[in-house]
């Protein structure tokens, strides 16, 4: 996906991410003191955002949480462009080996945080290996007993906490066995295991699933402005993750997708006569590439005709779907992606002439 520009800042999104027992558990948390935590989910199913959320809500100046999408306090409002000053985003950096500085990864994580201000779902991408060290455990361990400035607390958010080396983790023990009533601690991590026993023993976990497709859809819409049919699409093929969805907006091209939408469904209504028309039409100055892609597209659609509703990729077209599933009969799809397959494999690898081998694919597809 294209990286948007550095300047570009946009605040957190207001969004429900319609986990229902992570929400409840935190609801449940009040401001008193709070236990450790540690959230956990797939890859791309929020947590990083969830964990961010409530802090903001922890530091939130009213009764009740304000909501993202309304007017905000000013606790918020900061919360809000990752400028709180009392909610510190831990993110691992690339390491130094020895020597290294006492909070050395300042400049990285500071570098991180103007990309998550971008877009809040990206991730960051650095060529070396990445750690949490030792210097920012200590570093957190000292700020963690001074008094928050102009906040409830001292929130800290370790992100991708796997990355955490041991002597970090071992550091951070004792304030994580008793933390003092105005610190927070949150771990985040697709891969809980790979924390210290001790660690996460002393963690209460926030458990969160993948992303229902309607939540997709809205970030996918709201957040990076997509069109609806795209969102939809990408939606659908993203298996609940915000991050699979948002690489999706760039590569779904809609235009393949609906080319191969008519012919797939003009095959079974229209005239031979039509087929061969559309067979010399699509390899009128098309590459290889292009026709293999709506190839591939044909294929996908008629197996969408064939698995129930909830497992399908072309989810924005059910009605399209289901007329292709009822003009061709089910018994008869397997056979019509095997031929779409080997045709595409003969234009593709086997030099084969477009025009003559599409022509060939569309008569047999008529007459299946
Ligand atoms: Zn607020």
């Amino acid at each position: 996906m294209a990286s948007r520009s550095s300047e570009e800042r946009r605040p957190l999104p207001a969004l429900d991410l319609e986990q229902p027992q992570a929400r409840a558990y935190l609801g449940s948390l009040r401001r008193g003191s709070i236990p450790p935590l540690l959230f956990t989910g797939p890859e791309g199913s929020g947590t990083e955002f969830a964990a961010i959320e409530f802090a903001r809500a922890l530091q939130c100046e009213q009764d009740e949480p304000c909501w993202l999408g309304g007017p905000t306090c000013s606790s918020c409002l900061r919360a809000a462009v990752l400028e709180h000053a009392g909610i510190h985003l831990i993110y691992p950096t690339p390491t130094q080996g020895s020597g290294e500085d006492e909070e050395g990864d300042i400049g990285d994580i500071a570098k991180i945080l103007e990309e998550k201000r971008a877009d809040i779902f990206s991730s960051p991408t650095f060529s070396k290996k990445t750690s949490i060290r030792i210097a920012r455990a200590r570093a957190v361990i000292q700020r963690a007993n001074t008094k928050p400035f102009d906040a409830r607390y001292h929130v800290f958010i370790f992100v991708d906490a796997h990355a955490m080396r041991e002597e970090a983790q071992n550091a951070l023990l004792k304030l994580v066995e008793e933390p003092p009533a105005h610190v927070a601690i949150i771990f985040v991590t697709a891969n809980p295991d790979s924390l210290l026993y001790t660690i996460r023993s002393r963690c209460q976990r926030v458990r969160l699933f993948p992303l229902k497709r309607a939540v997709l859809e809205r970030i996918l819409t709201g957040y990076y402005e997509a069109d609806a049919p795209t969102a939809k699409r990408s939606a659908a093929m993203a298996q609940g993750s915000v991050t699979r969805a948002r690489a999706l907006l760039d590569s779904t091209d809609l235009a393949d997708r609906d080319a191969a939408l008519a012919i797939v469904a003009g095959l079974r209504k229209e005239s031979e006569a039509w087929a061969l028309g559309q067979a010399l039409v699509g390899a009128r100055g098309a590459n290889r590439e292009a026709v293999a892609r709506v190839l591939n597209e044909m294929s996908v659609i008629l197996r969408d005709a064939m698995v129930g509703e909830s497992l399908r990729v072309n989810a924005d077209v059910a009605n399209d779907i289901e007329r292709i599933a009822a003009a061709y009969g089910r018994p008869k799809l397997p056979a019509a992606i095997e031929l779409v397959s080997e045709i595409r494999g003969q234009v593709f690898h086997a030099n084969a002439n477009i025009d003559g081998a599409l022509a060939d694919l569309f008569l047999r597809l008529k007459r299946l």
